[in-house]
């Protein structure tokens, strides 16, 4: 199974994306909505089909990406049933399996964080994704969205701690640098539930942390129970002048083929030296050439009338000289990826 750990450090969120390498259909556990292009573009170049995107529960620290992906990929949208958010394809529950070709996570519920918190473990069961419930040496806070520190005790000792000493354990947070651990480490040293903790200690814990009322709550929520669906209903606008994909690199990318039917509309910056401009593979009828050695120095200046693309031998120094211009402050700026190379190949004008 394809696996990989995702982090957004504004929101100490960690999202996962398993894939089955069969087939290459996906899940995504625990999207942010501001990491949508990101893990977009992941999907895209590990030629994966999204098949949903599930939570392990209502989040009050950050939105979900969840409803992003639906409208941008076509992918379902899963979250426990408790909390009657919209938009939620699979209304999961205690014993709901998720399948994507032949992998698939069973459900198991965890409550106590909220009330619908959902854990989800492999179907060889050497991997559970324990959200909120079970942190790297903690526990989810019980002190609000109907928090109850009992449950969540019986859910960890019940639902989790009876998993195999060595299945790993991968939650929604840790704000420590911690990115897992092991069922049986945490039944030894979680200080909250760990060793011989008993309910009343591991309750007694909980009602003393003395956490700072979440920022994000009173946005994060309602968005949430809406699956992360922008208020307005619309998803936030990518480029208006062009097909601009960023790539998982971070690189603003438009399609070679739209720039050469929409010349006119855009500026082209070939960043080569003058040689290369000058010699065997040409360039695009009126480019601007400022070679990379000098585009830092000489951005400011540039022309922002039109949309700039930019240009090299083979998409790599463009690369750059994009992000220059994107930390200058151009927003419309596109790598065109290949650069000259591909042009060439594909036969395209110069
Ligand atoms: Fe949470």
């Amino acid at each position: 199974m394809l696996f990989r750990q995702l982090f957004d450090s504004e929101s100490s969120t960690y999202t996962y994306l398993l894939a089955d390498d069969r087939s290459r259909e996906a899940i995504l556990i625990d999207s942010v909505f501001e990491r949508h292009a990101r893990d977009a573009a992941l999907i895209r170049e590990l030629g994966l089909r999204l098949v949903a995107t599930i939570d392990t529960h209502c989040h009050a620290d950050h939105v979900t990406g969840a409803w992003l992906m639906k409208m941008a990929l076509g992918s379902k949208v899963g979250l426990s049933g408790t909390y009657g958010a919209s938009h939620v394809d699979l209304p999961l529950a205690h014993g709901s399996t998720v399948r994507f070709g032949d992998e698939a996570v069973e459900v198991r519920a965890t409550p106590g964080h909220t009330n619908g918190c959902l854990s989800y473990v492999t179907g060889r069961r050497d991997r559970v994704f324990t959200g909120d419930a079970l942190l790297v040496r903690g526990a989810g806070r019980t002190d609000f969205q109907q928090g109850d520190a009992v449950r969540l005790y019986q859910s960890i000792r019940d639902q989790l701690f009876t998993l195999s000493d060595d299945c790993a354990v991968y939650p929604a947070h840790d704000y420590d640098g911690r990115t897992s651990s092991t069922i049986g480490e945490e039944r030894e040293y979680n200080p909250r539930i760990g060793g011989a903790a008993r309910e009343e200690d591991f309750v007694g814990y909980m009602r003393n942390l003395g956490l700072p009322h979440p920022k994000q709550l009173a946005v994060a929520v309602p968005a949430n129970l809406r699956s992360g669906q922008p208020e307005d209903g619309r998803a936030p606008s990518s480029p208006s002048w062009g097909p601009v994909v960023t790539t998982y690199a971070g690189v603003p990318e438009i399609g070679p083929e739209w720039v050469a039917l929409h010349r006119g509309e855009v500026r082209v910056l070939d960043v080569r030296s003058q040689a290369e401009f000058d010699g065997e593979l040409g360039h695009l009828d009126g480019a601007d050439l400022v070679p990379l050695d000098d585009l830092r120095a000489r951005a400011t200046a540039l022309p922002t009338d039109k949309p700039l693309v930019v240009v090299c031998q083979t998409g790599k120094r463009s690369a750059m000289g994009a992000a220059i211009l994107l930390k200058a402050g151009m927003t419309r700026v596109a790598n065109l990826p290949g650069g000259m190379v591909r042009w060439r190949d594909l036969g395209l004008p110069s």
